[in-house]
């Protein structure tokens, strides 16, 4: 018995050892796109071959917008790798559900009302739930902002949520929070990869819209953290669900 558990835990540390390496590969996979970017941008530059002005203002512009991509995904990445490392303990405190998404909501109306989109929060004033603040408020604003960027000029957003009756066994209440848009859909084959860290659908428009592809990947770790499930639903063309179930308090969790 000691032996098969000792062969278990081999496969499973090659099994880490295995996605570590790969999560490098990636990571200096992205990380390569915007350097190249800059260097080779900055080099015309500084040879003196670009004449017109509104070039150069062009360049610099680029310059700038791989620099803060970088910077998103450094942001990105340290966070998921601290998430993982479990190194920062959840904080719990009660939430009010409603109150957050007001929040995220003044934060991304700009955004929103450029595209058209009407954005709406249905939450019952009276959820609260047992969170960590800042984390919880990283999920909604990472769901959400996507929700808008894969949605095109005069669509909506909406957030609902309700408690359900998780039945007999369980004796903890849950609430189903519902974050869906009429936006561009996910295809039925990528679905099972979206959580995947830096999966993206469609890599150019993910890029235009400042996307890391790490978004989903966070959210997935912050809703297990809290003892949550997330799933989605979509259809291309007609818009995207997620769902999140969390427990309202977390001693029963
Ligand atoms: P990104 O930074 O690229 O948005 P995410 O991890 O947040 O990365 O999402 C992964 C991919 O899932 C996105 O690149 C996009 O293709 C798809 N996606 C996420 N949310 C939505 C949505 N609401 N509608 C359509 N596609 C989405």
């Amino acid at each position: 018995r000691g032996m098969l558990f000792l062969l278990q835990d081999v496969t499973e540390i090659r099994r880490l050892e295995t996605m570590r390496s790969q999560f490098v590969a990636n990571v200096s996979h992205e990380l390569k796109t915007p350097i190249a970017a800059v260097k080779g941008f900055a080099e015309t530059l500084l040879s003196g071959g670009v004449e017109d002005k509104e070039t150069e203002r062009s360049f610099l512009q680029i310059i700038y917008d791989e620099g803060d991509r970088l910077n998103r995904l450094i942001g990105d990445i340290l966070e998921l790798s601290k998430i993982e490392s479990k190194l920062v303990p959840l904080e719990y405190s009660p939430v009010q559900l409603k109150e957050l998404i007001d929040s995220l909501y003044e934060v991304l109306l700009p955004v929103a009302s450029r595209k058209s989109i009407m954005i709406s929060n249905n939450v019952p004033e009276h959820l609260f739930i047992e969170a960590d603040e800042d984390r919880l408020r990283q999920v909604f604003m990472n769901l959400l902002s996507n929700a808008i960027s894969y949605t095109l000029e005069g669509g909506r957003v909406k957030v609902e949520a309700e408690i359900v009756d998780s039945g007999e066994e369980q004796e903890d209440e849950r609430v189903r929070i519902s974050i869906s848009d009429t936006g561009i859909g996910i295809p039925k084959k990528d679905l099972p990869r979206i959580f995947e860290r830096f999966y993206r659908v469609d890599k150019a428009r993910s890029r235009s819209s400042g996307g890391t592809g790490l978004g989903l990947s966070i959210v997935k770790h912050l809703v297990d953290l809290h003892h949550g499930m997330i799933a989605v639903e979509s259809r291309v063309g007609e818009g995207t669900t997620f769902f999140i179930e969390l427990p309202i308090t977390q001693n029963l969790a």
